[in-house]
């Protein structure tokens, strides 16, 4: 979704509540530092009309030990106000990074099936990290620079009320019209480059993980061509940032020293020179917040494309909501009645019938794309059935809280992954206060306890260690042994022997025999001699259950 610029600063703005009061804190910190840097400059002037015998109010030692004051405040005033506004800016990206793993938590799995992962690693790292640019130099400076305008203007009136108007017509100029004029001209530069570098990431982990896809099919120089390609074009793209940057810092200079001119001759006419000194250096040295406003104009448009994202983001609604607040059931059988789904407009299951009851292993046939996997994500939950319903313990499953189903069922899916832990880690996902001798037992009821034992380090074996080494049928092996630890009543088991030999795959259909009464088994295939232990069949052709 493309939100304006004005909508994606209120909703970041609305985040920074709770820290009100830093903020304000900041501003005024800012606002004084600001103040006092221009007052080293004013009254340096004011020293050198006393030099020059028109100003003797206070004598030259008293001035310079002003000045050394204001230099002194000047420092620590700029220390606060950036410690505020750091402490601001990192808090809330802690908050906003807690918010976005909160937001992907309930947007698993089923949304982010679709999503190109690449995609989503920018807008965790660095799209957040770039809005640390707005928290702690956009939105306090604003507010500075706008107080700290209306003060200068204000003093430079004591003179003469038109020299006010200068000023606040030269703060307008320099801190908005010209970043809006800017920001017009270059256009959405700033959301390409961002665009382009997040394609970019997403493509390098695509060549990543399709390497030997890409090896086996001779596509190396291609790939190399694009990635090349796409680098390209991302240095073309951000040259052209960074020259309009140059542009727009340039403008802005040229029509500081314009405004500049035009105070000293107008004071100069209107209250003579003393006077017009101490404006023109008032004016000269008051840029500061307004220029710090322009150079935002440039950076702002790559913040607002990253905080469009963030808030995309944080603002997907998930598929299905976690649910909580209900009694937990303990498993007794499971039923789906007339069931129908689509993810999108092709309907993949309709009206399916399927009984499951207490301790039977009931098998699911049906040919590649029947929708075998999909019927196990509806039964996890995964994903929401808009027609017919799902009842566990004869409870609709939508009336059961999500920690309850978790804990009933156990899922292997057609692809375990092995997070970057030891073999005995990985297991215990499924169990974490797991014992040696449950690990081991579940290994063994999986036909892998062999395989671990052999390795250098058995159970304690880094998976990284090991990388790709471990064979599908390994892997496999390992998922399955996880949900034997997890001992969930309901196993729901997707091709569990798709990678096996007759051998391992004979251990473990006697495993699955042995639990039999005591588990339901849920035994998804398409070979038929895996299903010579089911007491159930049930086969889907075309979404249809047969
Ligand atoms: P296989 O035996 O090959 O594992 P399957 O019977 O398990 O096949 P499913 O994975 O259930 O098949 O997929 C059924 C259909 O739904 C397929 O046509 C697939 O392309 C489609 N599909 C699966 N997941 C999604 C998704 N997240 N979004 C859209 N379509 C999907
Ligand atoms: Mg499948």
């Amino acid at each position: 979704m493309k939100r304006s610029g004005i909508r994606v600063m209120a909703s970041l703005v609305g985040l920074v509540k709770p820290l009100t009061g830093y903020m304000s804190l900041a501003v005024l910190l800012g606002l004084l530092g600001q103040l006092c840097a221009t007052a080293i400059t004013v009254l340096g002037g004011f020293a050198v009309l006393h030099a020059l015998g028109m100003e003797q109010s206070v004598s030259l030692p008293a001035w310079f030990l002003l000045i050394g004051l204001c230099a002194l405040l000047r420092g620590v005033l700029r220390y606060g106000e950036q410690t505020c506004n750091h402490f601001i800016a990192f808090k809330l990206l802690a908050l906003l990074r807690d918010r976005v793993f909160a937001v992907l938590r309930r947007l698993c799995p089923a949304k982010l099936e679709g999503k190109n992962k690449g995609n989503l690693i920018s807008v965790i790292t660095s799209d957040i990290e770039l809005l640390e640019v707005f928290y702690a130099h956009t939105i306090s400076p604003i507010c500075i620079a706008v107080l700290y305008t209306v003060t200068a203007a204000a003093f430079v009136s004591l003179y003469h009320p038109i020299l006010g108007g200068i000023t606040l017509l030269a703060h307008g100029t320099v801190g908005i019209l010209i970043p809006w004029m800017t920001s017009r001209w270059s256009g959405d530069v700033g959301q390409q480059v961002r665009d382009q570098s997040g394609q970019l990431s997403g493509f390098v982990l695509d060549s990543l993980r399709g390497l030997s896809e890409t090896l086996q099919y001779g596509q190396g120089q291609n790939r190399r061509q694009e990635l090349k390609q796409r680098g390209t074009q991302l240095s073309l793209q951000e040259e052209k940032a960074k020259r309009i940057a140059g542009r727009n810092s340039a403008i802005t200079n040229t029509v500081i020293l314009l405004f500049d001119f035009v105070m000293l001759y107008a004071a100069a006419m209107l209250c003579g020179f003393s006077p017009a000194l101490i404006a023109t250096l008032t004016l000269m040295s008051s840029f500061g917040p307004s220029v710090a406003l322009a150079a935002l104009g440039a950076t702002l448009q790559n913040t607002f494309a990253a905080g469009n994202r963030v808030l995309d983001l944080l603002e997907e609604q998930p598929v299905v909501e976690d649910i909580h607040g209900y009694a937990p059931v303990a498993f007794d059988g499971a039923a789906v009645k007339d069931l129908s789904f689509s993810y999108s407009e092709e309907e993949i299951l309709s009206h399916i019938d399927l009984e499951l009851p207490k301790g039977k292993i009931v098998g699911i046939l049906g040919r590649s794309g029947s929708g075998k996997s999909t019927l196990l994500k509806l039964l996890m939950r995964f994903w929401q059935a808009e027609r017919g319903e799902i009842r566990i313990s004869d409870r609709p499953i939508q009336n059961i809280n999500t920690d309850n189903l978790r804990s009933m069922e156990s899922y292997v899916t057609q692809e375990t992954y092995l997070f970057h832990d030891t073999i005995a880690n990985n297991l215990r996902i499924a169990k974490l206060d797991a014992t040696q001798a449950e690990l081991e037992t579940a290994c063994r009821k999986a036909s892998v306890h062999d395989f671990i034992i052999s390795l250098p380090q058995g159970y304690d074996t880094p998976v990284a260690e090991l990388g790709d080494s471990l064979s599908g049928g390994e892997r496999q092996r390992l998922g399955l042994a996880r949900a034997f630890l997890h001992q969930a009543p309901l196993l729901l088991l997707d091709e569990p022997t798709s990678n096996l030999d007759s051998l391992n795959e004979a251990v473990i259909l006697r495993s699955l025999q042995q639990v039999q009464g005591e588990q339901t088994v849920v035994l998804v295939s398409h070979r038929q001699s895996t299903m010579g232990i089911v007491e159930q069949l049930y086969s889907v052709e075309q979404g249809r259950m047969s």
